[in-house]
């Protein structure tokens, strides 16, 4: 094979070998022209020891119910409804101590039950660092808190589903802990109070996240015998196996605007049945209209919807 000949040299033009673009400039002639192309120097990052931060400050989210902008701050003291249109958008389980609890005040009940890895579980990422994963966002122990507390005075039993762990799913931790939750108020002859916000059973649990429903709804049960009230409210979402436990069995069953309720996802219905399913389905206001829940409460109103429900049913309404 001839080699290829070389590339006439046309006068006037002179190599400029490339350079790392970190700023400064690069002199480079063409031709019979001179050009100077003149880069961006890098700023470095601008802080100060005194400089204050709060979390939120400064950030804005678009509400996914009309595209408005709002700052997070606004929205947090809002407790994250929008103040255009009303949508409710999740909140933390911190939140949602402040908007019920009085004073957010929550005596904690059996932190000291963690989750572990009975079956050794992995789907492309341990469980057990899933888990790892999920405490350090959000700060909790597993994806429900139970404890003691007041709501406008009365004393309660209180439970709240986590959404951001690990989809609010309910593992051997969640069920054990909701099964206490109801023991507990059985013994100290307390209502209970309790959010639901979850995916339904923890499949890295398999079968004995399964179990779970069973023995929550056998604690419920015999808590029926001190004749106390358990009020359930429902938040965005409540689905699976969750919903099909204690979700759907309070003396009255509380829930937000607009939430998605329901068991299986609309998709895996339309295809067992083979038919389309109505605008709405799996959202409050359907389910209120066809009787599968008893009220909705916009949080602007939660916490005096609870205590009426509460006085009303312990007989001590005034
Ligand atoms: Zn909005």
């Amino acid at each position: 094979m001839t080699p290829r000949p070389a590339a006439p040299k046309l006068p006037g033009i002179v190599s400029c070998a490339p350079r790392p673009h970190v700023g400064g400039s690069c002199r480079r002639p063409l031709l019979a022209f001179e050009i100077t192309v003149a880069l961006p120097e890098r700023t470095p990052a601008q802080s100060t020891s005194t400089e204050k931060r709060s979390v939120g400050q400064g950030l804005f989210r678009k509400c996914t119910g009309c595209g408005v902008v709002n700052t997070v701050e606004d929205l947090s003291s809002r407790f994250y409804v929008c103040p255009t249109c009303g949508h409710h958008h999740p909140m933390a389980s911190s939140d949602w101590r402040k908007l019920v609890l009085d004073d957010g005040a929550l005596e904690r009940w059996d932190e000291h039950i963690l989750p572990s890895d009975p079956l050794e579980f992995e789907d492309g990422k341990r469980y057990v660092d899933r888990i790892s994963r999920a405490q350090a966002m959000t700060g909790a122990t597993e994806a429900v808190e139970i404890g003691r507390a007041r709501l406008s005075g009365i004393p309660i039993a209180y439970g709240a589903y986590n959404f951001a762990f690990m989809g609010g799913s309910m593992g051997s931790v969640v069920g054990e802990r909701i099964t206490r939750l109801f023991e507990r108020a059985t013994s100290d002859r307390l209502p209970v109070v309790l959010l639901h916000a979850s995916g339904g059973a923890r499949m890295q649990e398999g079968i004995l996240s399964l179990m779970q429903m069973a023995k929550t709804m056998s604690a419920l049960g015999r808590f029926r015998s001190v004749r106390k009230p358990y009020i359930s409210v429902l938040l965005h979402p409540t689905t699976g196996g969750v919903a099909a436990s204690t979700a759907f069995l309070g003396d009255v069953n509380v829930v937000e605007p607009n939430a998605t309720i329901g068991f299986a996802g609309p998709r895996v219905i339309e295809s067992t049945i083979n038919a389309k399913l109505p605008a709405g389905f799996q959202r409050s206001e359907f389910l209120l209209d066809h009787g599968m829940v008893d009220t909705i409460a916009p949080r602007s109103e939660m916490k005096q919807r609870l205590y009426q429900l509460l006085s009303l049913l312990s007989g001590e309404a005034t």
